[in-house]
């Protein structure tokens, strides 16, 4: 029997406010333990919390930008459970009230289009962190009070590849609004997983498993391929799928029972009394909606339209917002070849970077030597191969393209009489081949085409050369 996996993801991202999310305490990553703490993320009685406005404005920035209608009226509420690293005894987090629900991320795969629908984003704080150490457990509280947003999907993917891209698009819109970095190695962006099979043609869903707290990229597509197999097989065999909690071990690549359903927690939610119910004014989510940059499917459409790129070149320059930038800023500066533009960074710059562990704002090949470079090629300055040598020794220098070509003596020789002598040359010195080429072998043009670039070291115009060499040998 074929099954068909059905995955619902939780996302929590954390923001990137200077402050957390109920006090006014300071948010560093890798600060001196329990230094970034106060009464309020402390849990002392009789402290209160106040929110953070700042923390709402990126919630709801980020409702916005996934397509979520964000309600004019949403409550805290207290998330009861017991655990060293949350001194309150609850988490403040939201529950029949949440900020915004009903949105969507569009993803790409296999050229096909796919809506995978948000069901709900809303707001909650972290709690501190448990290190287990040398047989001793400490806690730090720094972390504590730090802002989250929760968005939960619908199971509407159906692949481990798909629930990859949701994440990676998710992480990319989270960068393009500036509400946090979403770095899932420093734990900005937490994922658990949500999978269950059903029968291909099926429309019930089956009994799912919840993988919690994956980071990476890479461990959320093998934790879900890993999951899929396990449960096909217990199916296959008539078996029947627990109901739990599971966690991935990276080292062997498997996921393990974490808890069962019986030692699931009751948590107990009520409305926070502290904290008053948030009321958002419609006004206050249009002036928040204003200040909303072009979002990457918006930022593919008009590469696209307007500066006729292909689909696939279009995504993979949207796919990190400061790849989109540093090819807006080399189009911004040479705006007529926006393809060549494009094609320099994906084929040349890209692979360049990566090879040598960097990222595209640490480039030595910056947007303005892109444009320079394009236009060069595009003014017959230079052919396009000897490009590749000039692209190679920006990345090398730092120069720029220009003072390469003088340096090196690269520029193209477009001197009718100086090509013509050279390929009467070539011709005088290949009498055999000449011969040939006039008994019919017109494949030897490109032989004749080869001497005449060695002898100018690849610089002669290559049109000049074909329209020569036709007109010397006919
Ligand atoms: P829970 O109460 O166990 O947290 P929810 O209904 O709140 O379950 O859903 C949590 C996540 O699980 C959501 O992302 C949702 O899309 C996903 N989900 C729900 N049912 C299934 C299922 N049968 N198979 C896979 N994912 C599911
Ligand atoms: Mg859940
Ligand atoms: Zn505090």
């Amino acid at each position: 029997m074929e099954f068909e996996p059905v995955i619902g993801l939780e996302v929590h991202v954390q923001m990137s406010t200077n402050t957390k999310c109920f006090c006014s305490c300071k948010i560093e990553f890798g600060a001196e333990p329990n230094t970034n703490v106060c009464p309020v993320c402390l849990g002392m009685p009789g402290s209160l919390p106040v929110l953070n406005k700042k923390a709402l404005e990126y919630a709801i920035k980020a409702s916005l930008a996934l397509n979520c209608e964000v309600h004019e009226l949403s409550v805290f509420a207290r998330k009861n459970y017991f655990y060293p690293d949350l001194p309150k005894g609850y988490q403040i987090s939201q529950y029949d009230k949440p900020l915004a629900t009903n949105g969507y991320i569009d993803i790409k795969i296999n050229d096909k289009t796919e809506r995978i629908r948000i069901h709900r984003l809303h707001m909650e704080e972290d709690a501190g962190k448990t290190i287990h150490k040398g047989g001793y457990s400490y806690v730090d509280l720094n972390r504590a009070g730090t802002p989250l947003m929760e968005i939960v999907s619908e199971p509407d993917i159906r692949s481990a590849v798909g629930a990859r891209l949701y994440l990676e698009k998710l992480r990319n819109i989270m960068r393009y609004i500036g509400v946090s970095d979403a770095d899932m190695e420093k734990g900005q962006l937490r994922c658990d997983v949500n999978i269950s099979l059903r029968p291909k043609g099926e429309e019930r869903f089956g009994t799912k498993v919840e993988i919690k707290n994956i980071n990476s990229f890479r461990f959320v597509q093998r934790a879900i391929e890993y999951e899929i197999e396990r449960q096909a097989r217990i199916l296959r065999k008539g078996g029947e799928i627990v109901q739990e909690t599971r966690l991935f071990d990276e080292k062997t690549g498997k996921t393990f029972t974490m808890r069962t359903k019986e030692e699931a927690h009751d948590y107990r939610y009520f409305p926070d009394p502290d904290l008053i119910p948030v009321r958002i004014t419609k006004a206050y989510i249009e002036e928040i909606k204003k200040t909303l940059p072009e979002l990457p499917d918006q930022k593919s459409a008009r590469y696209v339209n307007e500066l006729k790129l292909t689909e696939y070149d279009a995504e993979v320059l949207v796919a990190d917002k400061d790849r989109a930038l540093f090819f807006e800023k080399a189009v911004e500066n040479y705006p007529k070849n926006p393809k060549s533009i494009a094609n320099w960074i994906i084929n040349e710059l890209l692979g360049k970077l990566n090879e040598e562990g960097l990222d595209i704002t640490e480039s030595p090949v910056k947007p303005g030597h892109i444009s320079e470079l394009v236009q060069l090629i595009d003014k017959g300055e230079i052919s396009s191969k000897i490009g590749k040598e000039v692209f190679e020794e920006v990345f090398k220098t730092g120069k720029s393209p220009k003072t390469i070509v003088e340096e090196k003596g690269l520029k193209q020789v477009s001197d009718e009489g100086e090509i013509r002598k050279i390929v009467e040359e070539v011709l005088n010195n290949h009498p055999a081949e000449v011969e040939k080429y006039k008994a019919g072998n017109q494949k030897l043009i490109g032989f004749f085409v080869g001497q005449v670039m060695k002898a100018t070291k690849g610089k002669a115009n290559p049109k000049l050369v074909n329209q020569i060499l036709q007109e010397l040998l006919n």
